[in-house]
């Protein structure tokens, strides 16, 4: 503990779309802020300048909350990020964007990739909070994965790490849109679900819907989320062999869906193992606020404070306001 510090820091999830903001306090109180839009179709200097506003709109708030400026700021961001620089990310446009550029200057900060760092808030806060070595899965529009070794993400040599949604799982199928075949992307996004379900059928749906018409007896539906199922059980089957996981952590919106997708997916993964048994799938336990949670201990690390978020409370974080 560095009792000179203040007492709380900025963090900053910043999505294509939308970013979410919040206070975190050196114990784990957390005021979570509503979201607000990034302004990608302005281009990628607006989103730095968006960004760097809202930066400094909460270290605004926290100074008026809390009597002192913020001890320091973290952000996850998307693309291909280091601790200090946002390097490239295709979905927003922005190259080689250092972190000062994001914050109010004099203030520590430090960046993470977006998946990374809601893998971290999973690792300390989380789901995998009893585990050292995970594969957090969070399965959206897209799917990304954070690998869990000894309690942190691991991002490989030069950062792609985790990227287990375009390890294609049928090497004859369909074209993902990463320009490579029949990825798990392709099969079993939230997205995905959706665009396969019409593409068979006419018929537009949700994924969520997809699942629920697959479990009211819809044989395309059925078929669809049979595909999702399957592709997952391929990638997660190699990733167990791989790696060894103690613990699968599935999140984002598809992982909703509950024992609907857990069980068949337990069942998929456990018929591809023959020597050995499968670890256990467990949901994500912050939900759309891993991102956020996760940058606030990238924004404590920026201070010198490593083990933020270690003592901190579930019952404190689940309690967060949004203001
Ligand atoms: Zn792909």
């Amino acid at each position: 503990m560095r009792e000179d510090l203040p007492g709380y820091v900025v963090a900053l999830d910043v999505g294509g779309t939308a970013m979410k903001g919040g206070l975190v306090t050196r114990d784990g109180r957390v005021t979570a802020l509503e979201g607000r839009p990034t302004g990608r179709e302005n281009g990628p200097d607006a989103v730095v300048a968006a960004v760097r506003a809202y930066t400094g709109e909460l270290a605004d708030l926290g100074t008026s909350r809390f009597g002192t400026p913020p001890a320091g700021v973290g952000l996850a961001v998307p693309g291909f990020v280091t601790d200090t620089t946002a390097v490239y990310s295709a979905n927003i446009g922005w190259r080689d964007v250092p972190v000062s550029a994001f914050v109010p200057d004099g203030i520590p900060a430090m960046l993470g990739h977006d998946v990374r760092t809601g893998g971290l808030a999973e690792s300390v806060l989380g789901a995998g909070r009893d585990a050292d070595d995970f594969l957090f899965l969070p399965i959206g529009t897209g799917i990304a994965g954070a690998v869990v070794v000894n309690g942190e993400p691991y991002g490989g040599a030069r950062g792609w790490g985790g990227e287990i949604g375009h390890a294609p799982v049928w090497p004859s199928g369909e074209k993902c849109a990463c320009g490579q075949i029949g990825c798990l992307e392709t099969y079993a996004s939230a997205s995905a679900v959706a665009r396969r379900f019409e593409t068979r059928t006419g018929r537009t749906a949700t994924a969520k819907d997809v699942v629920s018409l697959a479990q009211a007896g819809d044989q395309d539906a059925r078929e669809v989320f049979g595909d999702a199922v399957e592709a997952l059980s391929i990638s997660l089957a190699s990733y167990v062999l791989l790696l060894d996981p103690s613990l699968i952590v599935l999140g984002g919106g598809l992982a909703e869906a509950g024992p609907v997708l857990f069980g068949p997916v337990e069942e998929g993964l456990a018929a591809r193992l023959a020597f050995r048994e499968p670890p256990p799938l467990r949901r994500a336990a912050l939900g759309m606020r891993a991102g956020m949670l996760g940058a606030a201990l990238l924004g404590w690390r920026a201070t010198g404070e490593p083990d933020a978020g270690r003592g901190w409370s579930l019952d404190v974080l689940r309690g967060g306001a949004v203001s």
